[in-house]
């Protein structure tokens, strides 16, 4: 791997001001990085390579601008994010050919930044599924083992920030799918408070639910990342108008956890996780107490309704959602249909793979008169309460930590066959978002049966996502470390 791949982003945009690197450089490397591990990982749909390469020349033309705080940095956004001029497919044969006229305010924010965007990230279609084998491309593979998945839904960025081909990606997470691939892919992720981060030009799945955020290979990289992307935005009515604190800031404050208290909901740890998961977790939060926090029991009562509440509400937004790919507005349209309702029909079978219509007959199920009482209003009154646990657990504790998957990485195609089994594996990381909490996942250790990387999740008070990556960073330096998949 080029030298420069194994820094991380906080170090690579110190060498960038300080000159010790060009832009055109670095973004060589990654370029570089890309086609060495490309053909094994797969973790990129599109990459950017002369766009990338101009923009880089530029930048170093112009010299170093202190006022861009990710200034000549390489870095990947998940394809579910509007990127102008630059093909956005969702992981859909429906958006094949769709290139936004407009950024996402995410993507927006990263290049005014003075970050480069060098390539789109691979991801399950639309955002559904555990393990980015439901991408209508190809599937992702682990780079710590081809043999595994990467975790899903934005399995492309987790792999493409392990594998060292970036420096740092957005990722998007309904229901856990910024957490999870972290998890799996020895990497940092974090999913922040619903409504922290704009979703305008983010393709909508479940639009109570989704958030965008960092996956990068440090808690300092993550913070930088959530600095420029936080923040109100007036074309987003869901992004809220609360100050965004200085991360780097809240980090430099405090190096131990002395005064906090960590809550383990009993739920999360008495059955169904690995050894070796409940083994590296466990580690984790004895260390926590070593570095001066005290954990104590909470309950998370609701745990067992979660995943029954949110395939209901996800599926319901869904179905909503995906309603616009008609055949006419966007993407794929049928050649040769009989009739509009022909067109229709033909454009969205052959556009949309077997999960996303599976949701979308579910979820017009659930909203369907007659059956909106009994699900769709019950799911939400769920919610409600779920919301309620958390509040009640949140105020015996500053944070809650908790395993983010009960296993480590599954082998490619174990749960293809199984869509129940393969949302059952989302167990730890739904409820964060049905309550709208920020949640969090960073690499505690390899497992000693698997050697597949292991996150502790962490999940905090609401807009509280400083506390929750101070916490993070103290316990950063005295877990294992994972470092980069040797590839
Ligand atoms: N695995 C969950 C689902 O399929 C979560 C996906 C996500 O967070 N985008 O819905």
């Amino acid at each position: 791997m080029p030298e420069i791949m194994h820094m991380t982003l906080s170090e690579v945009r110190k060498a960038l001001a300080d000159k010790t690197l060009g832009a055109a450089e670095v973004t060589e490397a990654a370029l570089k990085r890309i086609e060495a591990t490309e053909p094994k990982v797969r973790a990129l749909i599109s990459v950017q390579a002369e766009e990338a390469r101009a923009l880089a020349k530029s930048l170093d033309a112009q010299g170093p601008d202190a006022s861009k705080p990710l200034w000549g940095v390489p870095l990947v956004v998940k394809d579910v994010l509007a990127t102008k001029d630059v093909p956005t497919t969702c992981g859909s044969r429906i958006l094949e050919n769709f290139r936004p006229v407009y950024d996402a305010t995410a993507v927006a924010r990263l290049k005014d930044a003075g970050a480069i965007l060098v390539g789109k990230a691979n991801m399950d279609e639309f955002a559904m599924g555990s393990t980015t084998e439901n991408s209508a491309y190809f599937a992702t593979r682990n780079p710590w083992d081809l043999e595994r998945v990467p975790g899903g839904s934005s399995g492309g960025s987790g792999a493409t920030v392990a594998a060292g081909q970036c420096f740092g990606a957005l990722g998007t997470d309904t229901g856990g799918s910024i957490r999870l691939p972290a998890s799996f892919c020895g990497i940092v992720g974090l999913k922040p408070t619903y409504g922290r981060v704009s979703r305008f030009g983010m393709v909508a799945y479940g639009s109570s639910l989704d958030q965008i955020g960092p996956m990068t290979r440090s808690v300092e990289d993550a913070a930088r990342m959530l600095q420029v992307i936080a923040g109100h935005d007036g074309r987003d009515s869901t992004s809220v108008d609360v100050p965004v604190p200085d991360y780097l800031a809240v980090l430099a404050e405090k190096g131990d956890l002395r005064g906090l208290t960590i809550g383990l909901p009993a739920e999360y740890w008495d059955k169904g996780l690995s050894s070796e998961v409940a083994e590296a977790c466990g580690a984790a939060v004895k260390k926590c107490e070593e570095l001066g926090a005290k954990a104590v029991p909470v309950q998370l009562k609701l745990s067992q309704y979660a995943i029954a509440t949110y395939y209901i509400i996800a599926v319901a937004e869904a179905s909503s959602n995906l309603a616009r790919f008609d055949g006419v507005r966007y993407g794929h349209r049928t050649e040769n249909p009989a009739d509009l309702m022909d067109m229709y029909v033909k454009s969205r079978t052959e556009g949309f793979g077997d999960e996303v219509q599976r949701r979308i007959i579910l979820g017009t199920y659930v909203l369907s008169s007659g059956y909106y009482d009994a699900y769709y209003r019950k799911a939400a009154q769920v919610r409600r309460l779920i919301r309620k646990d958390f509040e009640a657990a949140l105020s015996q504790c500053d944070l809650l930590a908790g395993p983010v998957c009960p296993t480590t990485a599954f082998k490619v195609g174990e749960m293809t066959s199984d869509p129940l089994q393969m949302y059952l594996m989302d167990i730890f990381t739904i409820s964060t978002n049905l309550a709208g909490l920020p949640g969090m996942s960073l690499p505690v250790g390899l497992g000693r049966e698997t050697g597949m990387p292991i996150g502790l999740q962490l999940t905090g008070r609401a807009f509280d996502e400083a506390r929750m990556l101070q916490a993070a960073h103290a316990l950063e330096k005295s877990v294992p470390a994972t470092g980069l998949a040797t590839l």
